[in-house]
C-alpha cells in the first residue's frame, strides 16, 4: 500500500475539532485507536489547524474491524463522528 491509496476521510461532524474546517477533516492523516474506534487525531485548540487537503487514515489500532488489515484501513473512505467517543470512526465494523 502506498500513500496515495489511503482511504479518505469522507467526512466528520465533530465540530470541536481543530482539525476539521465545515465537517472536512483537514490533518494530513489520522489514527484510529483499538479500543472504541477513537480519532487519536482529535484535537482541540484554539486555532485552526491542519492542510488544505482533505485527511487520510494513516494507521488504525482496530484489529477487529473487517476493515483492518495489518493495522491499515482498507476501507475505500471512512466517517468520523461523536460516539463512544467525542471522536470515533464510524465506519468500523466488527468481523
Ligand atoms: S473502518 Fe475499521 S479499519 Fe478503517 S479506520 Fe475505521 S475502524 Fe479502522
Amino acid at each position: 500500500m502506498t500513500t496515495m491509496n489511503l482511504p479518505l476521510v469522507s467526512t466528520c461532524s465533530v465540530d470541536g475539532c481543530s482539525y476539521n474546517h465545515d465537517h472536512d477533516c483537514h490533518a494530513a492523516a489520522i489514527t484510529v485507536l483499538g479500543a472504541s474506534s477513537a480519532c487519536g487525531t482529535y484535537v482541540d485548540v484554539a486555532a485552526e489547524a491542519g492542510t488544505d487537503t482533505t485527511a487520510q487514515v494513516g494507521a488504525c489500532h482496530r484489529s477487529d474491524c473487517v476493515h483492518n488489515d495489518r493495522l491499515e484501513c482498507s476501507a475505500s473512505s471512512v466517517e468520523i463522528g461523536p460516539a463512544a467517543d467525542v471522536a470515533d470512526c464510524l465506519t468500523f465494523q466488527a468481523r
